[in-house]
């Protein structure tokens, strides 16, 4: 495992490589890594000549900063990790090397109306950021294959977005969502809850089976509205839970069985943000 700090000396290595076509999967990760980020790198490794792993926490994605001095770093663990699997490249750069003029953002993109559902409207900017580090760090490794989990189900159309208006050569391969054993989608973020906020996380996976498994009996509105007084009465406050269609991400009032659907939930507990979201067919 090769671990770099300055974009200059990983493009160097990486121009070799490229010159002999090899494949490169890349695996952009915010570090505090669990299974669902080595579920990625495992696919990438499986597919590719050569895997590529950076770490980095992006602050212009937080539009909370609190959330962004609070964000888990477990360097030693993750390094510890990355040479378990066997990755062939990390890289580790730190704001400066990103962000060589600092804040603002050099750029901003027309991301449509991915900006203002669900995760776009929530988090004013949060999407313009992740854009930015993407569009730099796609430059820098310029990958054949782009490993993304859809755990961050909206994240991927924006990086398919961004990959489309700047006409990158990377394909994206989506991963499947890696839960918990009590159902909690995997999250850095849970390493904030405590033992006791763990189990009543589990809930919101809970609630989100519970509308899938009556949605042919009941409205989605009636469904949702039973999963928010429960969440509620344990201690969530709701982001919001919404059903759309998950091919055009346009937000649907209620099922229908002509589309491909998928619920899709943020929460907070303890002043932790969470998300889960769940197919409702296949
Ligand atoms: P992050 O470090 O949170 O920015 O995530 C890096 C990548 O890992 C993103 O593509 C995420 O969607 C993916 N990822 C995070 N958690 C999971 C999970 N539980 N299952 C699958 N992929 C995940």
């Amino acid at each position: 495992m090769i671990l770099f700090k300055k974009s200059i000396d990983i493009q160097k290595y990486l121009e070799l490589l490229r010159r002999k076509s090899y494949s490169i999967g890349f695996v952009p990760t915010m570090g505090a890594l669990h299974e669902g980020h080595a579920s990625l790198m495992r696919l990438s490794k499986a597919a590719n000549e050569i895997t590529i792993v950076s770490i980095f926490v992006n602050p212009l994605q937080f539009n909370d900063k609190t959330d962004y001095l609070k964000y888990p770093v477990t360097i030693e663990n993750d390094l510890m990790m990355l040479s378990r699997l066997d990755v062939d490249v990390v890289f580790l750069p730190d704001e400066k090397d990103i962000y060589p003029d600092g804040e603002p953002a050099p750029k901003t993109y027309d991301l449509g109306s991915l900006e203002t559902i669900m995760e776009g409207s929530s988090r004013p900017g949060h999407f313009q950021g992740v854009a930015c580090v993407m569009d730099i760090l796609l430059h820098i490794v310029s990958p054949t294959h782009l490993y993304l989990g859809q755990k961050d189900f909206q994240q991927v159309r924006v990086i398919q977005r961004l990959i489309d208006l700047e006409n990158l050569p990377a394909k994206i391969i989506e991963a499947p969502l890696i839960r918990e054993r009590s159902g909690l989608a995997m999250s850095s973020r849970n390493e904030r809850l405590d033992a006791s906020a763990r189990k009543t996380a589990a809930l919101l996976f809970e609630g989100l089976q519970y509308i899938q498994h009556n949605a042919d009996a009941q409205s989605f509105a009636t469904l949702k509205n039973s999963v928010i007084a429960k969440l509620q009465q344990a201690g969530f406050s709701i982001d919001y839970i919404v059903l759309a269609d998950r091919d055009s991400l346009e937000i649907l009032d209620d099922f229908d069985n002509t589309k491909r659907m998928i619920l899709l939930a943020a929460v907070f507990l303890n002043g932790i943000r969470l998300i889960d979201n769940l197919r409702l067919d296949g």
